[in-house]
């Protein structure tokens, strides 16, 4: 529909013709950029940032306010600098218990503060933690002690000195199963009517994935934690680890299977389940998995700190990817999907309702709304606890141009 009217038409989107006020700078149905100004369109779930950033808040938690982002970022800065510190001390096994549980640990608040449990059992949740962290200890033992079982395979491999099993072993085939196991809580849950949203198969997928990365961390150093080392001898040795374990092998990790999970889950309403597209993100994940481990693997090779230095870099490159990946996987699904309900010109029900604010600039937004038409963020990035104070629960359907 072209309205010949220029008054009116400074608001009509080309791509899904719904009418805006004239003053919007995106549309309310689809999130598309109306002005020639905002042409670069911002991430949907944080519009301020740019889809290729690295900004982990706004990636693995986008219920997150613009407010309560900061808070997370606070607590996540805070959680690394305890085991960094512990190092310093000459602490380091320490310092590698508390680096494995800084993500998961923020994570989980951040799961309470959002209350995306809602009026499901908390234990429903705390149970696909279980199961990951259950199946990381069983899987992990298992495939160490068979390792250690073959003759010259040594596990710690000697700088220079290429082991074909104790390659193969923990950098290809334990991370294909890996990503099997971690994926079977998220889609357990995401088949439930109550989480069948994208962005609930998303957020399961990110806190199975760093909870077991935490619990393998734990049990592949068990003897480190058991026995502990102390001194200072080993700070250049420690850092680069630590910083791997408390950041980069958790956000592998987490956006990996967040991203499968969500395909799991797909656009609309109810879960997309076990689709090719479903299969070709579960491979994407393994291929991550595969590279991260066996980026350690061959730069330890290079032995000593050097080795272990190299390793760090290589695993903040793969960390960097998957972010990106992952907001790129988001910012689709959210435009996709909103695109899709203009389409269709019903209601969402993650739309707008009466008296509604952006939980992201707290401009007013329009009534039935998938976006904000003053700073483009995603009505649908936000707490259901949001959008349930001001749920309308839509009589009409009237469409974001009443
Ligand atoms: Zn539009
Ligand atoms: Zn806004």
């Amino acid at each position: 529909m072209t309205d010949p009217n220029p008054e009116t038409s400074a608001g009509t989107c080309s791509a899904c013709s719904t009418q805006n006020p004239a003053a919007a700078r995106f549309c309310a149905a689809c999130g598309g950029s109306l002005s020639e100004r905002s042409s670069g369109r911002g991430y949907a779930a944080a519009p301020n940032e740019s889809v290729a950033s690295f900004a982990l808040v706004s990636t693995v938690m986008p219920y997150a306010s613009a407010r309560s982002a900061r808070t997370y970022k606070l607590a996540f800065l805070i959680g690394i600098a305890i085991p960094v510190v512990a190092v310093l001390l000459g602490q380091p096994s320490f310092a590698l218990v508390t680096a494995a549980f800084v993500v998961p640990v923020v994570f989980i608040l951040y799961l309470y503060d959002v209350n995306l449990w809602e009026d499901q059992p908390v234990r429903v949740v705390l149970g696909a933690v279980a199961l990951s962290a259950v199946l990381a200890i069983a899987f992990t033992l298992l495939w160490r002690t068979w390792l250690q079982s073959q003759p010259g395979a040594l596990l710690e491999t000697a700088a220079g000195r290429f082991n074909l099993w104790a390659f193969l072993i923990p950098c290809v085939i334990a991370p294909v199963i890996a990503v099997i196991l971690m994926l079977i809580g998220p889609v357990l849950l995401a088949s439930r009517p109550a989480f069948d949203d994208l962005m609930d198969g998303l957020t399961f997928g990110v806190v199975s994935g760093v909870t077991y990365a935490a619990v393998q961390t734990l049990t592949v150093n068990w003897e480190v934690i058991a026995s502990p080392v102390s001194g200072f001898d080993a700070v250049a040795t420690w850092l680069p680890v630590i910083v791997n374990v408390a950041l980069l092998k958790p956000i592998v990790f987490g956006c990996a299977i967040g991203i499968a999970a969500a395909e799991f889950s797909g656009l609309g309403e109810g879960y997309d389940g076990f689709t090719g597209r479903f299969v070709g993100r579960v491979l994407e994940a393994m291929v991550v998995l595969i590279l991260f481990e066996a980026g350690l693997y061959l730069t330890g090779l290079l032995g000593g700190t050097t080795g272990l230095i190299v390793g760090m870099l290589w695993a903040a490159v793969v960390a960097g990817a998957v972010i990106v990946r992952l907001r790129t996987v988001l910012q689709h699904a959210l435009l996709e999907g909103a695109l899709e309900a203009a389409a269709r010109e019903g209601s969402s029900k993650w739309s707008s309702g009466e008296d509604d604010f952006c939980a992201d600039c707290e401009m007013p937004l329009l009534v039935d709304a998938l976006f904000c038409v003053s700073c483009g963020a995603s009505v649908r990035a936000r707490t259901k606890d949001l959008r349930r104070a001001h749920s309308s629960t839509p009589t009409s359907g009237e469409g974001a141009s009443a």
